[in-house]
């Protein structure tokens, strides 16, 4: 497949009735890439998923998962896709090898070839030795396990996971972030969550959707580049006036925190703090506290999906209200 990408989304879209759910989506996903798809309830997450893995028809656009159309040919595209959907299809009088024989069978696997990738599958989501066990008396950690167990049994190309960590333990949750960082080494997996840390911890790139609308797509290197601090923390011992703060060569707005406390805002200057110091020196403003401070991941996500900032995706960051 070369560098081809494992999917490809382009001018998706998803009305129910007056509700235009998913409006025009176009990204990709490459091997080795694990993509968190980040957006607060109602922007179209599951929607999307359900399209990427020919759950749901899209209204307009085309899916193609290693290069084969998904409305075209849905069988051989879905032989390319695993899929764990936010709740896990399990069987719960099954046991664990009775479940994942009865996926294998689904996906055409038979006697040898079956044993062995459920053995692999096991391996792989740390669940060998468990084989025998009833799915209904396994912790909630395992039971996710088995539900990723069935997504890569036939060794797909792509992967995609539903909030896969939700209602899990630290340790379990730890360990499942584990399983798809590595998963990510040698499929390419489409991860949907709302927890930004995860994303952070396990993605290489996201993207936030909001309204139907991607609003941001971006490496997360190239995120936590763009992440350098915008704003400055500072406390005087004897405050200087506001304009002798704002005539500082860089700062755009002083915001006042408390009666000692400013926020200076700024766009990404390194010699911005030294020339803070300086002045404060020259002008006796006595200077106690100096805190660079970086956008979280949280604040980008509240400031791309709250109210009407969403649309800047790209803009000022510092075009306040
Ligand atoms: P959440 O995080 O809450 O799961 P989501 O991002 O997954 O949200 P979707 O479930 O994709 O969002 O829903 C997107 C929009 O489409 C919502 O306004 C929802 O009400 C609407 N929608 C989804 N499915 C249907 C349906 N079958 N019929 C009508 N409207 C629907």
């Amino acid at each position: 497949m070369g560098e081809q990408s494992l999917v490809e989304v382009a001018n998706l879209h998803r009305r129910f009735g007056d509700v235009h759910a998913v409006h025009g989506l176009e990204f990709q996903l490459r091997r080795g890439e694990v993509l968190g798809f980040l957006g607060p309830n109602g922007a179209g997450k599951t929607t999307t998923m359900q399209m990427i893995c020919g759950v749901l028809a899209p209204s307009e656009g085309v899916v193609r998962i290693g290069g084969v159309d998904l409305l075209e040919d849905p069988i051989e595209a879905k032989r390319q896709l695993g899929y764990l959907p936010e709740q896990p299809p399990l069987y719960r009088e099954f046991t664990v090898d009775e479940y994942l024989r009865y996926c294998a069978h689904l996906r055409g696997l038979r006697n040898r070839q079956a044993n062995t990738a459920m053995e692999e599958a096991k391996e792989r989501c740390g669940l060998q030795g468990n084989g025998r066990r009833v799915i209904g008396n396994l912790s909630k950690g395992y039971q996710q396990r088995v539900g990723i167990a069935q997504a890569i049994l036939h060794r797909p190309a792509v992967v995609v996971l539903d909030e896969p960590t939700v209602g899990l333990d630290p340790i379990q949750i730890r360990e499942i972030r584990e399983l798809m960082s590595e998963l990510g080494n040698d499929h390419g997996v489409i991860l949907s969550t709302h927890i930004l840390p995860e994303v952070q911890a396990v993605c290489d790139r996201v993207q936030i959707l909001h309204e139907g609308r991607l609003v941001l797509d971006e490496d997360l290197a190239q995120l936590s580049k763009s992440q350098r601090p915008h704003s400055t923390r500072v406390k005087f011992r004897r405050p200087p006036s506001r304009k002798a703060l704002t005539g500082l060569a860089g700062v755009k707005r002083v915001e006042a925190l408390d009666a000692d406390t400013l926020r200076l805002h700024h766009a990404d200057d390194e010699a911005l703090a030294e020339r803070i110091v300086e002045a404060s020196v020259a002008g006796d403003w006595g200077l106690f506290e100096l805190v660079s401070e970086s956008r979280s991941l949280e604040e980008i996500f509240v400031e791309l999906t709250f109210g009407e900032g969403q649309a800047r995706s790209d803009g000022d960051p510092e075009a306040g209200p």
